[in-house]
């Protein structure tokens, strides 16, 4: 059995849809079960309509719905034409957009958007996509069964960004998806949604359907788990920055995870855990160009002291400065506990006697953050910054490497350098606005193009 996930772009339209199939259908004897994202777009105009709605801005929201709901129905009009299953489609689908709709008008009453009632919007995505996929595979000869993802992905009620509870998840996968798999089904499900034991519909925060996949992946021992993308596996460096990134073959689980957590979009960055677990391989492959190699990812890749590239813009600097505090035993423990009490997690940290700085990208709980951590002594924050990680499991054991990252920024202003325990991950802060250019430098230096 096998797990494959495809993301929106391979199921944009009709014809990214028919593309799908046919990649499944080329699988059956591997006995897929296959995760849907929602439409590409889709989640992000469905939280605008949930901020709009919200705002008071019912008209607007509304218009969003009905541009939604035409695109979905070209996708049902142009897959299954005219059919008794086209019709049974139309109108759930028809519903969805009514509750939808209903879920508009009620939070332009309220005027207060809870993480509760956006994961509610937010999950109408995937929910609408999985049943249109699963017909369309249908029609396409692939014996395929909607199943609704909340009635296997149980997860905790952190709304935003729910944990699953994976001994639950195991548990339902055995009742509602083996069972099909072994009827030689192909099981279809959304990813991204879950709902809380009581029922209620969660998500596992933007992006998560790699991790959906990975999750059910790794509750049904599946021999491998493919994401299916618009790129042709993960690159040295994500294309739309650097343009001549080139395909990595073949990667070792730690440099993925360190990827996708460092700014690689092409995986959530959770997706990798639940694989290593069962020790499962990962791969990423390109819809659009189906016999390409794609990526490898397991235990086993060579060691080399430059894998990738990743970066991302928009990382917040946290400095506490304390002369009297920081050397005394305990005091980085009860720095640390206020992130951990607020639900933020620190990314890179560097210290010396008198001061502690970190990286984080979550600043919804920052306001909190800084005004408890004042209690250890004056702390300033830097917004603005960006990371620009090198990844490679051989990179602690090249000096000359790191030597040759510094050079290769040149000019660029250099806020923190941290380099992880494991030696795996050089982490650079810079300006937010020198990201890209950090990271063109960086791939000049590490990847210099074929032809120059
Ligand atoms: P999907 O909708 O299939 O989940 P995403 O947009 O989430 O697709 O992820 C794919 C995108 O990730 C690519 O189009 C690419 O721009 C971006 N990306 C960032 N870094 C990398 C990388 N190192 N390798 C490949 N793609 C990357
Ligand atoms: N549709 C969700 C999102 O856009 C989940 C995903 O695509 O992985 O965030
Ligand atoms: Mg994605």
């Amino acid at each position: 059995m096998i797990v494959t996930k495809f993301g929106g772009t391979s199921v944009g339209d009709a014809a990214a849809i028919a593309r799908t199939a046919t990649i499944v259908r080329e699988r059956l004897d591997r006995h897929p079960v296959v995760v849907t994202s929602a439409l590409a777009g889709t989640t992000n105009r469905l939280i605008e309509i949930a901020q709009q709605a919200a705002a008071g801005q019912l008209i607007v929201a509304l218009s969003i719905i009905e541009e939604l709901r035409a695109r979905h129905f070209a996708a049902i009009d142009a897959l299954l034409g005219a059919d008794a299953v086209a019709d049974e489609i139309t109108v759930e689908t028809g519903a969805m957009f009514d509750e939808l709709a209903h879920l508009a008008e009620a939070l332009s009453v309220l005027g207060d958007l809870t993480p509760r009632s956006h994961d509610a919007v937010a999950a109408m995505g995937e929910r609408l996509a999985a049943p249109i996929v699963a017909a369309a595979l249908a029609k396409a000869g692939v014996p395929a069964v909607f199943v609704d993802a909340r009635r296997v992905m149980a997860t905790t009620a952190d709304f935003g960004r729910a944990e699953p509870r994976t001994d639950e998840i195991a548990i339902h996968c055995r009742t509602h998806i083996l069972p099909l798999v072994r009827q030689g089904k192909v099981p279809v499900l959304g990813g991204y949604i879950g709902a809380t034991a009581e029922g209620v519909t969660t998500t596992l925060g933007r992006g998560g359907s790699d991790y959906s996949a990975s999750l059910f992946g790794a509750a049904m021992d599946a021999e491998a788990i493919e994401i299916w993308t618009d790129v042709d596996g993960m690159l040295t460096a994500d294309p739309r920055v650097v343009s001549d990134a080139r395909l990595i073959e073949h990667i070792r689980f730690d440099e993925a995870a360190e990827l996708a957590t460092f700014g690689a979009k092409v995986l959530h960055p959770n997706t990798i855990a639940p694989a290593v677990r069962r020790g499962i391989p990962v791969y990423v492959f390109n819809s659009r160009n189906p016999k390409g190699r794609g990526t490898r990812i397991t235990f086993d890749a060579p060691r080399l002291p430059v894998r990738a590239i990743a970066g991302k813009a928009r990382t917040v600097v946290v400095k506490i400065r304390s002369p009297r505090m920081l050397a005394t035993p305990g005091a980085m423990r009860a720095i640390f506990e206020v992130f951990e009490r607020n639900r933020t997690s620190v990314d890179v940290v560097a210290t010396s006697v008198v001061s502690v700085s970190v990286t984080v990208d979550d600043d919804q709980h920052l306001e909190a953050v800084v005004a408890q951590l004042s209690a250890f002594g004056d702390v300033t924050v830097e917004r603005g910054r960006g990371i620009v990680a090198l990844v490679g499991a051989g990179l602690g054991e090249s000096t000359e490497t790191m030597a040759r990252a510094l050079t290769g920024l040149g000019d660029l202003r250099l806020h923190m350098v941290s380099l992880s325990a494991t030696g795996i991950n050089l982490t650079l802060i810079v300006d937010g606005d020198s990201v890209n250019e950090a990271m063109q430098r960086l791939h000049r230096t590490f990847f210099p193009s074929e032809a120059a």
